[in-house]
């Protein structure tokens, strides 16, 4: 199969420039009747979309992935109203979640209505919903006039697509269109929160904080799973969260604590490279600028995040580091730490899966629990 790719390019990507885009729109609309898949972006990552109501349509995106059955899509909408459309019920907290966050990068699970297909919810009674911010992908859904399920648009257990750049080189040649519109400005995904329980509970940490999720409902609790406790000591309740997912090629190793700290783990493994072995170093400005020169000079790859003090900032470029460490074809990457509030939460998440239950270290900073 062709691909075909619209390249909008982000400064054409703000609501006043919906001319830009109207035929990418209006081709993906067609393909999504069609039972077609289409890769779009949204603010958190490129999602790969099917009709959320056609079930042969949504068996593809597992196919195209390699994603497991059992985990379940999540439904996009257009509006608010077509959320009550999707799930059975709408508690208080749904109600506040959407007012104070949609359109944006939070996913809420709600009991489901039957006309969501089995395969989108992995078998399961709930279905996951969210309204997302991206001019583009609103105007794609608006457009579509149905749900569309999307997963991140890339193949199952790589580093999610946060540039258009990253779907094309998973999935080129697999799916009929990609509407490129540069970078995500949130880069990682959204946060997924479950409401068909006691207490709020955050299944996975991303765009919208538990600080913030916490301000505006009050109790919110996070699923052990967050914390990245060994899997095989509970059962996750989000299957996704199972999986070893955003994993580069290489091997990924955590460096933690004080600077001192890691200025030595840095040095360390730097003394102990072998003949052969790529090493890439994924860190903050301020952990770039307290290294020595000539520690510096034995890293082939130097991927600066960004200021600890702009952490969203910093945070969303790490799946593009990881990706560039595979381009490079990097065997160890060292990727520093970053403290787990705020979006530093999702940060710590996506790279202890990256690093694998091998390289598990407990949080060494600023715990929040
Ligand atoms: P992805 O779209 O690949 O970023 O993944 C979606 C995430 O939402 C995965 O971790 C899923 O397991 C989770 N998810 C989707 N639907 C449900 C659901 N009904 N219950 C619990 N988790 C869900
Ligand atoms: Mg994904």
């Amino acid at each position: 199969m062709e691909t075909k790719r619209y390249y909008l390019g982000v400064e054409n990507c703000d609501s006043s420039r919906t001319g830009a885009w109207e035929e990418a729109i209006q081709e993906a609309v067609n393909l999504l009747k069609q039972g077609e898949l289409v890769a779009f972006p949204t603010e958190t990552v490129y999602g790969l979309g099917a009709n959320a109501l056609d079930p042969q349509a949504c068996a593809k995106i597992f196919a195209v992935k390699g994603r497991p059955a059992d985990n379940p899509l999540i439904v996009h909408v257009a509006s608010m109203e077509e959320a009550r459309r999707v799930a059975r019920d709408w508690p208080r907290e749904a109600e506040i979640c959407a007012r104070e966050f949609w359109p944006g990068p939070l996913t809420i699970i709600l009991p489901k209505r039957e006309d969501i297909p089995a395969i989108v919810s992995g078998g399961l009674d709930t279905v996951a919903i969210r309204l997302p911010s991206h001019p583009v992908a609103l105007a794609l859904l608006q457009k579509a006039g149905f749900p569309v399920a999307a997963p991140s648009a890339n193949i199952s257990g790589k580093p999610s697509p946060t540039e258009g750049k990253h779907v094309w080189q998973d999935l080129y040649g697999k799916i009929p269109l990609l509407i490129d519109a540069g970078k995500c400005p949130v880069g990682l995904e959204s946060t997924v929160l479950d409401l068909t329980g006691v207490t709020p509970t955050i299944l996975r940490p991303g765009g919208v904080t538990l600080e913030q999720l916490t301000e505006a409902l009050g109790r919110v609790e996070v699923d052990r799973g967050v914390r990245g406790e060994k899997e095989s000591s509970f059962k996750p309740r989000s299957p996704g969260m199972k999986y070893r997912h955003y994993a580069p090629q290489g091997e990924v190793m955590l460096i933690r604590g004080s600077a001192q700290e890691k200025r030595e783990q840095v040095e360390q493994h730097l003394r102990n490279k072998t003949e052969g072995q790529k090493i890439a170093l994924i860190c903050l400005e301020e952990t770039a600028a307290d290294l020595e020169e000539e520690t510096l000079d034995k890293v082939d790859l130097l991927f600066i995040l960004g200021s600890v003090r702009q952490s969203r900032q910093a945070a969303s470029r790490l799946f593009e580091g990881l990706r560039l460490c595979d381009e490079h074809k990097i065997n160890l990457i060292l990727a520093e730490e970053m403290p787990e509030k705020g979006i530093g939460l999702a940060f710590m998440n996506r790279l202890q899966k990256a690093a694998g239950q091998k390289n598990f270290l407990p949080p060494s900073q600023d715990k929040v629990f």
